[in-house]
């Protein structure tokens, strides 16, 4: 077991190395799903255009389809038709003529531009060019095929879904799309404290707040969770918990992690022979945390055959099924998670998510940082060596020209809900930074 304590930069390379090898090595199975109940999937089959985008040349304004070189002549052309949306041209544009068109109505042939309807003098049944105006063949036009051929790749395996892909999807005609088969996540909640939500905790206990938060960050990753029993702090309660936890494909164990005498979870990892990737990472909070894999149990292996059995894997993809299980590795990678509930977070959102992005078939797969403006002075003993997440609020304002300004919640370490229900996000205090001024750009990663 190796003793490292890596720096987050170095913990946060061997996370992105791990995910590339996943991304290249494993193949989710693939189901068919509405395209109603896609938001959020990830995509698993390329989307293919069903036909020339646009299908037409589309005026993209309200105005008149001419030739360019008639009107540039700023001489009066009759208007010889009318085309609204959805309707075909009656007929080719005549000679020496322009034709009323809206936007989005197909282009009849013999144009080559469409002018504002703001750009020209009416008068009586003829339009001109206004003399100010100029206009050139192309304009106001998006031409047949511009967006897109029949059959052309339109978007690739590896997309989430949000509302611009469903709107592609359904501008092709899929009314169903191919999507990679959720992870499943096991939770591990470990601690002799720990009472279900429940039920009202005895002198020294607390409640489990960890398994529905683990839950609610895995389900917002577009995986399952699986809850699995909380176990106690002994280490034949963690071989039992652990021999049922190897049936998903990723496993997070929270608790246990620290130096104390009854965090027992990394002797009981090794008892199952797992593989330890890094047993700490210069962060606060989340210093304990374990990265690893453990082989997957003889059990959990028919299970996930019986599982992969029951996914609806689509005709054309006979082969897919095979090319899964195939890839799969006989192991499950697993994060020890320190207890503490902002430690517990903030270890899953920088380290957990981009390995589960990866075993989702997500093409992002890095944290989403960004950019936000400090809005107070932040001062913090320097602490050697340590990158700090610290919960923080995000504010957006209405400009579109200035960042988020973000603060630091008071807190009271890593244990203090009551602080983290009030923040959306941390902020990094990057490694070895004791002062941050108001008014500088930091990094934010959102919650
Ligand atoms: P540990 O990492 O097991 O040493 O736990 C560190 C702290 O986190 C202790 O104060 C625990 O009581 C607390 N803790 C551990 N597990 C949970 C949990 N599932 N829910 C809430 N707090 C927890
Ligand atoms: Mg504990």
């Amino acid at each position: 077991m190796p003793p490292d304590l890596l720096s987050y930069e170095q913990a946060a390379s061997l996370i992105a190395e791990n995910a590339r090898a996943i991304s290249e090595s494993r193949r989710p199975s693939i189901e068919r799903i509405d395209l109603a109940a896609a938001p959020g999937r990830i995509l698993a089959t390329p989307l293919l255009a069903d036909d020339d985008q646009p299908p037409f040349p589309r005026s993209t304004r309200d105005g008149y389809a001419c030739r360019a070189d008639e009107l540039s002549a700023h001489v009066p052309l009759p208007i010889a038709g009318s085309t609204r949306a959805g309707q075909p041209p009656a007929s080719p544009l005549p000679p020496s003529s322009a034709w009323e068109i809206m936007t989005g109505a197909p282009v009849p042939s013999g144009a080559d531009c469409v002018v504002m309807l703001e750009h020209v003098e009416e008068s009586g049944n003829t339009i001109q060019l206004s003399a100010s105006r100029t206009i050139a063949q192309g304009d106001n036009i998006v031409s047949r095929g511009a967006q897109s051929r029949r059959g052309d790749q339109i978007l690739s395996a590896g997309f989430a879904l949000g509302p611009a892909q469903i709107a592609l999807a359904a501008s092709c005609g899929y009314s169903t799309v191919e999507v990679f088969r959720r992870p499943r996540v096991a939770i591990l909640t470990t601690g002799d404290e720990l009472v279900p939500v429940d039920a009202t905790p005895g002198p020294g206990q607390i409640r489990n707040s960890n398994a529905p938060m683990l839950a609610a960050l895995v389900a917002r990753c577009g995986a399952d969770p699986l809850i699995l029993p909380t176990a106690a702090d002994s280490p034949e309660a963690l071989d039992a918990a652990l021999a049922q936890a190897a049936t998903a494909d990723l496993l997070l164990i929270s608790g246990g992690v620290s130096a104390g005498t009854h965090d027992l979870v990394e002797p009981a990892l090794a008892r199952r022979g797992a593989q330890f990737h890094f047993t700490g990472v210069k962060i606060q909070p989340g210093k304990p945390l374990v990265f690893g894999q453990i082989p997957q149990s003889a059990e959990s292996q028919k299970q996930d055959k019986k599982h992969q059995g029951k996914t609806s894997v689509v005709p054309t993809s006979a082969h897919t099924d095979e090319r899964a299980s195939a890839s799969r590795s006989n192991s499950i990678p697993f994060f020890g998670l320190p207890g503490n509930p902002i430690s517990s977070a903030a270890t899953f959102l920088l380290f957990a998510a981009p390995i589960l992005a990866a075993l989702s078939g997500s093409r992002e797969t890095h944290p989403r940082f960004v950019l936000a403006q400090l809005a107070r002075d932040t001062d913090r003993k320097a602490k050697p060596g340590l990158t700090r997440f610290l919960p923080a609020l995000c504010t957006f304002n209405r400009s579109a020209n200035a960042l988020p300004q973000v603060a630091t919640i008071p807190w009271h370490g890593s244990g203090d809900l009551t602080a983290f229900a009030q923040s959306n996000c941390f902020l990094v205090i990057p490694e070895d930074a004791a002062h941050l001024d108001a008014g500088s750009t930091v990094r934010i990663l959102l919650h």
